[in-house]
């Protein structure tokens, strides 16, 4: 039988996940902070609770796809915290984009509930969640995994088992550090060229047909095209992961120039008041650098 599923967070991705979980036939309860966000799952066949201790008690897996740390404190240890109703049948698992440190001790602080933990985040954005085609990184214990094989295909295309609690979370940073470089090498080349004299036909013709192409460079072609950045992956998102690298880099002794350069470019991106556009916006951040932009780069307060 289909375990009862219950889905806290309701944003750019938390929508469309939940949304697959209830077309798959699941039963499903969902809470949001903002109230509001849940009326299109109600319309499709989805409970809503009024806290998220009442969504634990009524769900066997309780997936978290929040902001981050803060967000999931709130969620499991706030008022009605989801955690005071964990057990040891139930599984807890955080789609969240968090630190591998920070997952590691929420094993350990979950631990004495009993609730089954995994750290599941994933890559993709706001369309591969509509289209049921994200990349699962799993971490945690291998048959909890297993066992949620057929839950997580409602959401994604592929499951990869990463390690133990905590290397989902490894496996999503050592992705997103990989995006960050190569966004903002396209979008730093692309205006490298232009202040060239290029145009952006010409260059886009070279890059896309050559052997540097890659599908995320089509993907944001579009907003490059039109100068607007309508957010699949907030900026500010991918500022707070970027500080997971550098924080994760220090425990683990890797060297990350580049990523101590990224952090800087998007925390510029997020004081200029770039944060809530998409991540490729990071176009907007060099542009103002340029010599005459008129935007002065100061550290921002993030
Ligand atoms: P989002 O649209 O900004 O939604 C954030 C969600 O977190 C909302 O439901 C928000 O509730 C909730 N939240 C924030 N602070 C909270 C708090 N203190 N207490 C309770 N709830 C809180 O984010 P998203 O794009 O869906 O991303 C969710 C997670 O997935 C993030 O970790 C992100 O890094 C990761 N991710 C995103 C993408 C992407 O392309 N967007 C791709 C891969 C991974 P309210 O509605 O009340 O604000």
């Amino acid at each position: 039988m289909k375990e009862r599923v219950g889905f806290m967070g309701l944003g750019i991705m938390g929508v469309p996940m939940a949304a697959n979980i209830v077309a798959a036939g699941y039963s499903l309860t969902v809470y949001n902070r903002t109230p509001g966000k849940e009326e299109s799952l109600r319309k499709k066949g989805a409970r809503v609770a009024s806290t998220p201790r009442a969504l634990a008690q009524a769900a066997d897996v309780i997936i978290a796809m929040v902001t981050g740390p803060e967000a999931l404190n709130e969620l499991l240890w706030g008022e009605d915290g989801a955690a005071a109703a964990f057990t040891g049948e139930k599984t807890f698992v955080n789609m969240s984009s968090v630190s591998p440190m920070f997952s590691r001790e929420l094993a350990r602080r979950l631990a004495p509930t009993g609730v089954a933990f995994v750290d599941a985040p994933v890559s993709g954005s706001k369309k591969p969640a509509e289209n049921a085609a994200l990349l699962i990184l799993a971490g945690g214990p291998r048959d909890r995994v297993d066992a949620l094989a057929p839950l997580f295909q409602t959401m994604g295309k592929r499951v990869v088992y990463c390690g133990e609690a905590g290397q989902g979370s490894m496996m999503k940073m050592m992705n997103n550090l990989l995006l960050g470089a190569m966004l903002e090498a396209f979008t730093e080349s692309v205006q490298f060229g232009r202040t060239g004299g290029l145009s952006l036909e010409s260059m886009l013709e070279v890059i896309l047909s050559g052997p540097l192409s890659a599908p995320i460079f089509q993907m944001k072609v579009p907003m490059v095209k039109e100068g607007s950045y309508p957010p699949n992956f907030p900026l500010k998102h991918m500022t707070k992961d970027l500080k997971f690298v550098v924080d994760t880099a220090y425990e683990t002794g890797a060297p990350v120039p580049i990523g101590h350069l990224l952090l800087h470019l998007f925390r510029l991106g997020v004081g200029q008041g770039l944060g809530d556009e998409d991540v490729a916006a990071i176009a907007r951040v060099l542009e103002n650098m340029a010599p005459g932009s008129g935007e002065v780069a100061s550290s921002p307060s993030q």
